[in-house]
């Protein structure tokens, strides 16, 4: 790392640290879009100001509450309070609290997502798109009910996204800024 990089490097971590985090990211674990989510969080103003959290199928998975032993797959949890909705939440919750400039969450769902085709069945790409704005909205009002002075954003990056050419859609979004 050169001198110049070295110093524009600690200068901006120091200015991460100063302020904060101001959104927890909750995404798919899918790998092939962790580039395009720092993109799209670079262009929201964002950059290196984000917690990051990932459940597979995103808003699917932080509603994931069956009853214990019904569908959730190997391992099952030992303890029925061991749901992904519980984890998400205690997760959401102590990122406020370690950064309390936290006021967004950004959820990033995706087009043929495995989750979704997992726990839903194999679906056409409608009935996808459908599903994950069905799971969406009803994600930014858990989060509404649980913490009323978030904002969160959710959106579906289609499968190939190109986020440099493509203006994001928002799915749904509620909260303290929101409509
Ligand atoms: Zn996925």
């Amino acid at each position: 790392m050169s001198q110049e990089h070295r110093t524009k490097f600690l200068t901006n971590l120091k200015k991460q640290s100063a302020e904060g985090a101001e959104a927890l990211i909750l995404s798919c674990i899918d790998y092939r879009f962790f580039h395009a989510i720092a993109t799209e969080m670079k262009r929201a103003g964002l950059d290196g100001k984000y917690d990051m959290f990932c459940l597979a199928g995103a808003s699917l998975g932080a509603q994931l509450d069956f009853p214990p032993s019904a569908s959730l797959p190997n391992p099952k949890p030992f303890l029925p309070r061991a749901h992904w909705q519980q984890v998400f939440l205690e997760h959401l919750n102590l990122a406020c609290q370690l950064h309390p400039n936290i006021k967004y969450v950004w959820v990033f769902e995706h087009m043929q997502c495995g989750a979704y085709r997992t726990f839903l069945g194999s679906m056409p790409p409608d009935e996808e798109e459908k599903q994950h704005e069905r799971y969406a909205r009803e994600l930014v009002f858990l989060i509404y009910k649980f913490n009323p002075g978030l904002t969160t954003y959710t959106c579906v990056l289609p499968a190939g996204h190109a986020p440099e050419s493509t203006e994001l859609d928002i799915l749904a979004c509620g909260g303290a800024e929101g409509e």
